[in-house]
């Protein structure tokens, strides 16, 4: 709150405000609901410090992902989306606030924009672990489906294609229609559901659009296709053992290896905590699957992983490959891998292979720092980096053969709006709003915390 990282809102929970703080004399909004677009932290990473009577609009996929992530991840303020552990002082002046170990972890309203199964309301009434004698419990929140909520206005969800599963646009509607994209693209294997939003985005007077690759569009254009035939290309040609590194839960990035591991006569190998995450989507229905993939055996301690004993070694025990069939078989696999599963390589021990890096550019300084250190792992054990370079001087460039964006073009962007043709355009989600402006008459350049009235 002092460094302007949250809105200065009286909108959070109260266990998470220091002796020291104040928010009584901020806004205290009448929030009827969060509506989150898709799981990714950008999007709902702070919605753990809300309030927690205030209900969560998310498709079953987002949820689980949430669910999912703080059960099989580290806890973090970012994590506690789904359920948290309540905060109390720790120092008799209130400035230190710690998990109250004897509370049980409270979960949060859902409101599916489908039709909750039984699988989902399972999901999200336990803790894997928490059926040991001293263990905590997990206090499930409400989840229905949003039709059954009472809201002021009418909300819509509509699924659209992005880099994660479960992503949705929404319509709302009251004395005017409200259009909001969430984070879209054009170009992946949904991109027809996109296509369909925007269709029916049209009786929208508002267009509230995300703006990632907002501007003119760069160049040549990868497509989910185009990186797939690329990636293959990278693997025919490796000897020894192949690491595909492409963002966690971009799980149609993994279905394309999937596809490529088959093509090349080599078997995928995914981490335990991904298959957590495909086992729990799969169980609701969702597009996702863990057929097909082997498990890598981490060389770790399972005390702090019930979510592995319980639920991927029960399912999918006979899955798991360990480092030593690995680095006697190298050319059989190919590992999903991230810069921080290095680390792994170490009991592996390659001798050369290729690292396939399929995800985003690096945008700050603190990643390009992360692409050095990888520079250096993979020159340690003689791997071919493929997707990036460094030069003498250490700068990083990538090659955009190998990852298509998560996010729609300038060029779609455009065309988006252009069919929508709304009365207002607020551009969100986006480092060049001047673009919208420039480009576009009645856009409305939003500031945060700041009320506006439609
Ligand atoms: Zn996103």
């Amino acid at each position: 709150m002092y460094l302007d990282l949250l809105p200065r809102l009286n909108i959070y929970r109260s266990d998470l405000i220091p002796a020291d703080l104040s928010i009584n004399h901020y806004p205290a909004l009448d929030v009827a609901a969060v509506l989150l677009s898709h799981a990714h932290l950008d999007h709902g990473g702070n919605i753990g410090m809300l309030r927690e009577d205030i209900p969560v609009v998310a498709s079953p996929e987002s949820i689980v992902i949430m669910k999912g992530m703080r059960d099989a991840g580290i806890a973090s303020l970012e994590s506690e989306t789904a359920y948290f552990s309540p905060r109390q002082p720790s120092d008799d002046q209130g400035l230190y606030l710690s998990s109250d170990r004897s509370k049980i972890y409270q979960g949060r309203t859902f409101c599916s924009t489908e039709k909750p199964c039984e699988a989902l309301i399972t999901f999200l009434s336990r803790r894997p672990g928490q059926d040991g004698r001293t263990a905590r419990k997990l206090l499930p929140g409400r989840c229905c489906c949003y039709d059954e909520a009472e809201f002021p206005f009418g909300i819509s969800a509509h699924p659209v294609d992005h880099s994660i599963p479960g992503a949705v646009a929404y319509m709302l509607r009251g004395e005017s229609t409200v259009a909001y994209t969430g984070d879209f693209r054009v170009h992946g294997r949904r991109a027809e559901a996109s296509r369909k939003f925007i269709r029916q985005a049209k009786e929208a007077s508002v267009l509230i659009i995300e703006g990632t690759r907002a501007g003119p569009s760069e160049g040549e254009r990868s497509s989910e296709e185009s990186v797939r035939e690329a990636c293959l290309k990278a693997v025919e040609d490796s000897e020894g053992v192949v690491i595909a590194d492409f963002s966690p839960r971009n799980f149609e990035r993994l279905e394309t290896f999937k596809d490529i591991a088959t093509r090349t006569g080599r078997e995928l190998v995914a981490m335990a905590k991904d298959i957590y995450m495909l086992h729990s989507l799969q169980d609701v229905g969702g597009s996702c699957s863990t057929d097909g993939l082997r498990i890598y055996k981490e060389i770790t301690s399972r005390s702090n992983r019930k979510w592995e004993t319980e639920v991927v070694q029960a399912e999918y025990g006979d899955r798991y490959i360990d480092h030593a069939t690995i680095r006697r078989n190298p050319e059989g696999y190919i590992l999903c891998f991230s810069f921080f599963d290095m680390k792994h390589l170490l009991d592996i021990k390659p001798q050369g292979g290729t690292y396939i890096y399929s995800a985003c550019e690096a945008f700050n300084e603190e990643m390009e720092i992360d692409f050095r250190r990888l520079w250096q792992w993979l020159q340690r054990f003689g791997i071919k980096p493929c997707g990036f370079s460094l030069d003498e001087r250490g700068d990083v460039s990538f090659d955009r053969r190998y990852h298509a964006s998560g996010h729609a073009s300038g060029d779609d962007i455009a065309q988006a709006i252009d069919e929508i043709d709304p009365d207002l355009i607020v551009p969100v989600h986006t480092e060049n709003a001047a673009w919208f402006e420039e480009t576009f008459e009645k856009v409305l350049r939003v500031e945060e915390g700041k009320r506006y009235e439609l």
